[in-house]
């Protein structure tokens, strides 16, 4: 988090990464160890560098005030803006730095109380651009957070069994959209007159008797859990148009948000797609991500051109391209047109003066890489996926074999250690061999052609679905619904159709 300077739901009340890291303990490209915290630096390198780069962000002032977003949630670049103060914290410039500057070994958090009590209002919306409009007015009764879940979700959602009963609970009638809106604090009846002060508030806008109070922690706990799964729910589209991320962390003012997911939605038609938009309405940084086939250079194309639109839009409604995940190889191209040529000529001299021989993570925010090269993604050109013989169970509601074994997105959700069922072998042997995901990675390769002729039917792909106890327990505890039992049963029948059956299975 301290890479990408992200933050979570309740960045209104708790600030991104920047806000609590004190001090960071690291490594230079050279492998030398330094210490940052505060303004004084503790060798003369570290003096010399940070000396110049404070100079650096001084010399650009204007263009730092002028130029860098207005918004909370601005990650892209680095923190020039961090050396601007009397008396910087020197560690900030390397928050957000995304592995470019230096290797970090130790960091140093502010740390916060929690509140004693938490209470939540799920807000039903008949449309999702009177949820987008009101936002402004829930904020400003001073919720911790403001979360959105869309029609997508609700949709998608309904038929995960995982999700059925919470999302029974906490939704009435056929909204289009929620807000999930979240006071905290120690004084619960305080908290209760928040979600009375929430409910007139939506009913001035409009929206009479359209909040659900959720006030136990019980019941709050699986609400958090639809919410933080809403990548997985919608990456559990079957097919191979999957929600794609690449403008899913644009920031802008909340009194844009309406009209700029208006346009970005307006762009995704354009293009003959759709987004599906959650998370973080509370500081205008909605994760949204359209539909694309990133199989075919058509889909990569339109990738590129919603980027170039979207970025167009950000800087038009004077929001920030990244707002929590950071630049990256999606998002550095766009560093130059947003912060233009001449910070983008300090944020180098940046990277110049840590690491002057681009060793670390090189291409991500100065002299990028550029963000549709095939080469760098999962499917490159002329990625196909074949098994040895027909199949023996029917893959059709899948899109093949293949688009079960690509249902697996990497969310990793399988190694938890705790809770549910998935994946028992892996609880077992804590080797990501024996994982759903390490499973689903190796058929992928496999059937794909990634790891020599044959491979399907190997003793090593035999070796890593061996252990599968076929509990179905991915089935159920997968966000993306990924059934590698199923696909167990297939992987046994091509493996026994060319080594034989033994005796012992007979
Ligand atoms: S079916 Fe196999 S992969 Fe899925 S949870 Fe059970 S043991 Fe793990």
């Amino acid at each position: 988090m301290t890479g990408n300077n992200s933050s979570g739901a309740r960045s209104l009340r708790f600030g991104k990464m920047v806000d609590n890291v004190l001090a960071v303990d690291g490594l230079f490209h050279d492998g030398e160890a330094f210490s940052l915290s505060g303004a004084n630096p503790a060798t003369p390198r570290m003096a010399a560098l940070m000396g110049g780069l404070t100079h650096l962000a001084r010399a650009h002032r204007h263009e730092i005030e002028t130029i860098f977003p207005k918004v909370q949630r601005r990650v892209g670049g680095y923190n020039l803006d961090e050396l601007l103060p009397e008396q910087p914290n020197y560690a900030h410039l390397l928050v957000g730095s995304e592995g470019t500057l230096a290797v970090s070994s130790a960091i140093t958090l502010q740390l916060s109380p929690l509140p004693k009590h938490r209470v939540m209002g799920v807000c039903h919306f008949p449309s999702f651009r009177a949820a987008m409009e009101t936002t402004q007015h829930i904020v400003a009764l001073d919720p911790v957070a403001v979360e959105l879940v869309d029609n997508n979700v609700l949709v998608l959602g309904a038929d995960i069994p995982l999700f059925v009963k919470t999302l029974a609970d906490i939704t009435r009638g056929k909204p289009n959209c929620l807000l999930l809106v979240e006071f905290a604090g120690d004084d619960l009846d305080a908290l209760r007159r928040d979600l009375k002060r929430l409910d007139q508030c939506m009913g001035d806008y409009g929206f009479p008797d359209a909040v659900v109070e959720v006030i136990e922690p019980a019941r709050q706990k699986p609400v958090w859990e639809v919410r933080e799964a809403c990548l997985n729910i919608m990456m559990s589209m079957k097919g191979d148009g999957k929600p794609i991320s690449f403008i899913e962390d644009c920031a802008v003012p909340l009194e844009h948000l309406a009209d700029y997911t208006d346009a970005v939605t307006d762009v995704f038609s354009k293009h003959g797609t759709v987004g599906t938009w959650y998370a973080h309405a509370s500081v205008g940084c909605l994760h949204v991500r359209p539909i694309l086939n990133m199989k075919e250079a058509d889909g990569v194309r339109k990738m590129r051109a919603i980027a170039e639109e979207t970025a167009d839009l950000v800087r038009r409604f004077k929001g920030s391209y990244s707002g929590e995940h950071g630049d990256g190889i999606s998002r550095s191209e766009f560093v130059e047109p947003l912060f233009g040529a001449k910070l983008t000529r300090a944020f180098e001299a940046v990277k110049d003066g840590f690491d002057p021989e681009n060793r670390l993570n090189p291409g991500k925010i100065v002299r990028p890489l550029k963000m549709d090269d095939r080469a760098l993604m999962r499917f490159a050109p002329g990625y196909q996926t074949a098994l040895p013989a027909a199949p023996a169970l029917d893959w059709s509601d899948w899109g093949g074999f293949g688009g079960a074994v690509e249902m697996c997105n990497n969310n990793g959700t399988c190694r938890k250690l705790e809770g549910g069922t998935m994946c028992p072998s892996y609880r077992a042997t804590r080797d990501e061999q024996h994982v759903t995901r390490g499973r689903a990675n190796t058929l992928r390769l496999a059937i794909s052609g990634q790891l020599g002729p044959d491979a399907f039917t190997s003793p090593e792909m035999k070796a890593t679905m061996d252990l599968c106890v076929s509990c179905k327990g991915c089935k159920r505890d997968c966000p993306t619904g990924v059934d590698m039992a199923r696909m167990k049963i297939e992987f046994q029948h091509h493996y026994y159709a060319k080594h034989g059956l033994p005796c012992a299975n007979a």
